[in-house]
């Protein structure tokens, strides 16, 4: 099998002397593993285009059980990430979480569009929140099928805020928000228990990164109280689910 595929560079590293391997992400196969045989002395070959986060439009060939890029053509690279070491390292956090949450080509062209438009703002937004990691990961959960409805109750399906006051609330391990009307009946009995409030503020952070362009998140005007409060809710809403463990450093799989 040989085709040609568009793909960005999400790791490398070499395993022999003169040999790479590749970690990419395609919009039609999602993330996906080559060997490049040569491509650490092999620039003809491979243009440039064999460095992190550069778009490029590769020749692949399955050789056995693996993948082997026989030649690349660059398409686009960064070059402000290839100077600012902050934005990078959201770059290579955000990417790490997405290699360990996509399988296969599940959804491959949304998660890449959200990739390519993260990498496109941090290119060129003047501003770089702290929480851009954390929203991106909310956003990329959703894109993969944990959509969280920041509007309406899960349990009844009436609207999560009735009167003015109201928090929502999010047990870990139910399907998603509840009304406090439906939370009383639940007394919150599963996921050990635990949940979390949140109010109109944190509920509109929550819209605003499912519902807007990633262009469009540091025109949140919530203020950060909401937004770290969203955040802390989601994150260990999806951990219980998926399994996955990043608040430690890491993104591992629990065993
Ligand atoms: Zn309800």
């Amino acid at each position: 099998m040989e085709f040609r595929d568009q793909a960005i560079v999400l790791r490398l590293g070499s395993f022999k002397e003169a040999d790479l391997w590749v970690r990419l992400l395609s919009p039609s196969r999602g993330v996906f593993s080559a060997f490049a045989f040569g491509g650490s002395k092999s620039r003809r070959r491979f243009s440039g285009c064999l460095d992190l986060f550069n778009e490029a439009l590769f020749q692949v060939k399955s050789q056995g059980e693996y993948l082997a890029l026989q030649e690349g053509l660059l398409l686009k690279g960064p070059d402000r990430l290839r100077r600012d070491w902050r934005r990078l390292g959201v770059a290579v956090n955000c990417a790490l979480f997405l290699e360990s949450f996509c399988r296969g080509a599940e959804q491959a062209e949304r998660v890449h569009r959200l990739f390519v438009s993260l990498l496109n703002n941090l290119e060129t937004s003047p501003h770089c929140s702290t929480l851009l990691p954390m929203f991106f990961r909310i956003r990329l959960a959703f894109e993969q099928g944990y959509a969280l409805n920041p509007r309406q109750c899960s349990d009844c399906g009436n609207p999560l805020l009735r009167r003015a006051g109201d928090q929502a609330l999010l047990p870990l391990g139910e399907n998603g928000l509840i009304c406090r009307d439906c939370a009383s009946r639940s007394n919150g009995n599963s996921g050990n228990g635990r949940r979390f409030a949140l109010g109109a503020g944190s509920l509109g952070v929550l819209r605003h990164i499912l519902e807007e362009p990633l262009d469009d998140w540091q025109g949140m005007t919530a203020d950060e109280h909401s937004q770290r409060e969203c955040v802390r809710a989601v994150e260990a809403f999806l951990q219980h689910h998926t399994g996955l463990n990043w608040l430690n450093g890491g993104f591992r799989r629990k065993s």
